[in-house]
């Protein structure tokens, strides 16, 4: 009998995880949300982003927001959500505090798990969306609920944004800032989406980046024309040639060097933690961005160029309409990651001028440029507090990233916009986009304790020294 009963008990004891930590009240509602979230295939195209937000909706309401304040903004198949916590006014104008609720498509059956299921296994939490950023829409959530609780009064209103298209059109970041400014308008605005920190592979903190500045997002189509032809009767003119010279050109050609206060703050702390001839242009760099050797150093790290200049790169390709025939037109996409500041039409200009005249160089979409946001000191002490709260004693600098957010339509509307996540990773965890993303599960409670930091610093009652 016992042995029975031990046979059937080991194998149980042995598949059971070790226990977890046992979650206080807040750690508890933030999971719940987070595994609700992830279950939610708010994917482009799956119309599910307001049925997730509804879900969000009636937390909130539970929590004691009234209707008044909620709103949920429908665009398309996905929607927007605004949510405002009304403060006494004392502190001035508004914060808004941003994530989006979109996630990149998934292919289950490419993954070890499911990805819309939340699954805590050997310290992390994995799940489509549990770094970039259901997260972060969970986080803030979950404050706003638990400072309700508190009966925190903000002393000025917090308005969470939550986009539904950050992965894909950005359209409903650019509906709110375009016909909903009132809703979201704001002194300055806080991104769970950009910014964080950083794990050495022993899970030791390294460095907290805070995100000031990113560059636009830019497509160019080039197209050669031509009248065609039998392709027995090859001429000298001839759209696929001229349309690979023009390639060439743009292969060749280099933007030039520029930088701002962040990416001269950036290069000289990373430049003192990392080692041989990159660290070394990075330290030459950063005490004179006029170094030109330094500057090639970084041109040749993919990592690195980035942070220098803008740059374009050919993605696509397509040209003539059969194997007999002398192609009638050819277009190449180069895509362009614009330095902040730079008009989008003088980057058209200059690949244009590259390729010449008689090809067609025209923008792709839309673009916007945002300039870097100004390092306000109230903000940098802020997260540097609540970092520290975290992760105590890490470096906190400003960083400009090469990927543009949500975060871009606000700098572009003049609402300075701080990429300020608080989520702590190695490297070697980044999955985000990819096959099973996952976040280290005390990554994702220190971030929940570190919102609460940063909202009640920001917006509480002034400290007196
Ligand atoms: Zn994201």
């Amino acid at each position: 009998m016992l042995k029975t009963l031990l046979a059937t008990l080991l194998p149980l004891a042995i598949a059971v995880p070790a226990q977890a930590a046992a979650l206080d009240a807040n750690q508890a509602t933030a999971r719940d949300i987070f595994s609700h979230l992830i279950a939610y295939k708010t994917e482009v195209g799956q119309a599910q982003v307001p049925v997730m937000a509804n879900y969000l909706a009636d937390k909130f309401r539970a929590a004691g927001f009234p209707d008044s304040d909620i709103h949920i903004i429908p665009h398309g198949e996905t929607a927007a959500m605004v949510v405002r916590y009304r403060g006494n006014g004392s502190g001035g104008k508004p914060i808004a505090l941003m994530a989006h609720m979109d996630v990149v498509t998934a292919k289950p059956e490419d993954w070890q798990r499911d990805p819309f299921t939340l699954i805590e296994e050997n310290g992390y939490f994995y799940g489509r969306g549990t770094e970039d950023i259901k997260s972060g829409v969970t986080v803030l959530a979950a404050n706003f609920i638990r400072l309700k609780k508190e009966g925190f009064v903000p002393t000025r209103d917090l308005i969470i944004v939550y986009t539904g298209d950050e992965e894909t059109t950005q359209d409903t970041m650019d509906d709110l800032v375009k016909n909903h400014r009132d809703l979201v308008d704001a002194e300055f605005a806080l991104n769970t989406d950009a910014g964080g920190g950083e794990l050495g592979e022993n899970g030791k903190p390294l460095v907290y980046g805070l995100q000031t500045a990113e560059k636009a997002y830019a497509s160019f189509e080039l197209t050669t024309r031509n009248a065609g032809g039998h392709s027995s009767l090859p001429r000298k003119d001839n759209a696929i040639y001229e349309l690979a010279d023009a390639l060439k050109k743009v292969q060749a050609y280099q933007f030039p060097v520029m930088w701002n206060d962040t990416t001269i703050a950036s290069f000289k702390a990373l430049g003192a933690t990392t080692q041989g001839k990159v660290g070394q242009a990075m330290r030459d760099f950063a005490s004179n961005p006029h170094d030109a050797a330094a500057a090639a150093v970084l041109a040749d790290e993919p990592s690195e160029v980035g942070k220098t200049r803008t740059t374009c790169v050919a993605t696509l390709l397509r040209g003539g309409h059969a194997d007999n025939a002398l192609p009638q037109s050819a277009t190449a996409t180069i895509n362009c990651r614009v330095f902040p500041g730079v008009a989008i039409d003088s980057v058209r200009q200059t690949l244009q001028d590259q390729v010449g005249p008689k090809v067609e160089v025209t923008l792709v979409g839309k673009a916007i440029t945002s300039e870097a946001s100004p390092l306000r000191p109230d903000v940098v002490a802020a997260v540097t507090k609540a970092v520290h709260s975290i992760r105590p004693g890490v470096a906190v600098t400003p960083v400009q990233e090469s990927g543009a957010t949500d975060g871009i339509y606000f700098r572009a509307v003049g609402i300075p916009t701080y990429g300020v996540g608080g989520l702590f990773m190695k490297n070697s965890d980044a999955f985000a986009h990819g096959l099973n993303e996952r976040i280290p599960v005390k990554s994702f409670y220190d971030d929940l304790a570190y919102w609460h930091v940063l909202l009640t610093t920001l917006a509480g009652p002034p400290v007196t020294q």
